[in-house]
């Protein structure tokens, strides 16, 4: 099976996502490393360990080089959903994000003004009033939690700050008032001889009250898709995501399952 790797360019795309449709990806990391403030089991990046060394991209750069690919797909007739900022690591990290997110919106009302600009985010630097107030210009805030317990967080998204807090967090996304679409990883599996699984009754039950506390305007669940830097993992299946989910939905909560 092929290997989890990075991307190798500041504009990724345009390419077809199963959750976002026809979408141009901005790495706003750098292209020769990984900066992030998880190390998932399940990052498509791989682990940290193996990406060092790299540096944040100048935001006028990449975002000379956002403009200069809109255009071409402009000038092409090309079609666009959505701008994602994904890539690399967590792209919230770079210290000019704020920046970049009022020029891409310049940007996407000047050429794609149907377009959506997504934000996919692990959202432990939400607590960062800059990134917090870009983060509500976006169309589509998506913030990942993996779990409603810190242990889990801890196993499945391996957070680099030891005082990570799962209440921090969810305090954070409550003060979106809905504004947010919270995006969950549903893994099964083993990592360093112990059993990785967020969707025991227990873990199900907790991150469903936490879905029912933050209220966000969209939930997205979705489980493994590509290769994995752990390799011990498992895809949980559609059918069984829908059913971790049924009583979310039966109490109108929008869910998407990929
Ligand atoms: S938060 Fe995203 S980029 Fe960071 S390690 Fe996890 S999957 Fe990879």
């Amino acid at each position: 099976m092929a290997q989890p790797d990075i991307f190798n360019t500041n504009i990724v795309g345009p390419i077809h996502s199963r959750r976002l449709g026809i979408s141009l990806g901005v790495n706003l990391l750098p292209k020769d490393g990984k900066i992030c403030s998880f190390d998932c089991l399940y990052c498509e990046c791989g682990w940290n360990r193996d990406h060092r060394g790299g540096r944040f991209p100048l935001a006028n750069v990449v975002m000379q080089e956002l403009e200069e690919k809109l255009r071409q797909m402009q000038r092409d007739g090309a079609l666009l959903d959505v701008i994602t900022f994904a890539g690399n690591g967590e792209p919230t990290l770079h210290p000019d994000f704020d920046k970049v997110i009022d020029r891409t919106l310049q940007l996407r009302d000047e050429y794609y003004p149907s377009a959506k600009v997504s934000v996919l985010s692990n959202a432990t630097q939400i607590g960062n009033p800059r990134v917090h107030a870009a983060l509500l210009k976006v169309d589509n805030n998506i913030l990942k939690i993996d779990g409603a317990f810190d242990a889990t967080i801890r196993q499945i998204d391996q957070p680099g700050d030891a005082s990570y807090s799962v209440r921090r967090v969810v305090e954070g996304m409550k003060s979106f008032q809905g504004q947010l679409i919270v995006q969950t990883m549903f893994v099964r599996g083993e990592h360093d001889g112990q059993c990785v699984d967020n969707t025991t009754p227990a873990e199900v039950a907790a991150w469903q009250d936490l879905m029912r506390e933050i209220r966000p305007h969209q939930i997205m669940v979705y489980s493994l898709d590509r290769p994995t830097p752990e390799p011990n993992l498992t895809r949980v299946p559609k059918e069984e995501m829908a059913r971790l989910v049924a009583p979310l939905v039966a109490e109108g909560f929008n869910v998407s399952i990929a």
